[in-house]
């Protein structure tokens, strides 16, 4: 790799002799790396008839694969066919624990016939506990649970959501790991300090970070994503909210997946190819895909 890179430069330098040995290193390293953004919206308005272009900038920055998130089993189609577009996309079905009125008596037994109807589902969810704001906070408890009952019936991890409610989820979880046994899952867009992310790789849990872990006043964010294990991390954009740093502020892109992972390089102390193969290794195991490449 270290001569390949160095020809290469050798040659870029006669025709480009402004282009840094750095620059180049990072756009052929990028060439090499496989990325896979865990956690995607790319249903969402604003990204309508934007798709092409996304994923041309995606593919710039080397993702090669996207998991896409629910919030409501209603999505479902609509991500079905995005998903006939993209060959690198699978996704998940659930109900968002913000969107918990309207789950009804038939809610399980329509997600897990979806779950079950399509190969490209990898995962349930959005699910988990939001307590900001929330009157509802025994009505999520309920559907959390059940969702996490058709997880284990049919084998796939969930996609936990969890603000402000960390230890009430510990919990829940640790109660039903017991009663019902395990099942494997992730915490996205993760936000916890050490203790409460401890909490979660003891239930066996991944760890999924986002864009949060480039801001400058995430502070614990950042020391708890030194620490989890090099082989529970995974990272996400989940567009089109939260844009990591320079973007901050702006609509979020799967290619922007691509920063999460320069700042948790350069938290662990760790060369990006590295956090680029571990966290594509992960994703790959706990959500059963296989990219074409490997
Ligand atoms: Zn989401």
């Amino acid at each position: 790799m270290q001569r390949l890179l160095f020809h290469v430069w050798e040659i870029i330098k006669f025709s480009y002799p402004n282009v840094s040995r750095t620059q180049t290193s990072k756009a052929i390293h990028q060439v090499y790396m496989q990325l896979v953004d865990t956690h995607v919206h790319i249903n969402f308005d604003v990204f309508q008839g934007n798709l092409d272009s996304l994923q041309q900038r995606w593919q710039e920055a080397g993702v090669a694969h996207l998991i896409h998130s629910c919030v409501e089993p209603k999505e479902f189609q609509g991500i079905q066919s995005i998903a006939d577009r993209f060959p690198e996309l699978s996704f998940a079905v659930g109900l968002h624990p913000l969107d918990v009125a309207q789950w009804q008596s038939d809610t399980a037994r329509e997600i897990e016939a979806l779950a079950a109807s399509d190969r490209r589902v990898v995962a349930i969810g959005e699910t988990g506990l939001d307590f900001y704001k929330a009157d509802n906070q025994e009505q999520q408890i309920l559907v959390l649970q059940q969702q996490l009952k058709i997880a284990q019936k049919l084998n796939l991890p969930v996609i936990i959501h969890c603000r402000n409610a960390a230890a009430k989820l510990n919990e829940v979880l640790t109660d039903f790991w017991q009663r019902e046994g395990s099942v494997k899952g992730v915490m996205h867009c993760w936000g916890g300090n050490e203790t409460e992310t401890q909490w979660f790789l003891d239930l066996g849990f991944y760890i999924s970070y986002s864009g949060i872990v480039t801001f400058k006043n995430a502070k614990q964010v950042q020391m708890a994503a030194k620490v989890v294990p090099s082989d529970r991390l995974l990272i996400e954009t989940d567009c089109p909210f939260l844009a990591p740093v320079p973007f901050r502020g702006k609509t979020n892109e799967p290619s922007y997946v691509l920063h999460v992972a320069e700042q948790i390089a350069q938290l662990r102390q760790t060369p990006l190819e590295q956090i680029a193969q571990q966290t594509t290794a992960n994703a790959c195991r706990l959500f059963g895909i296989q990219l074409k490449n490997q």
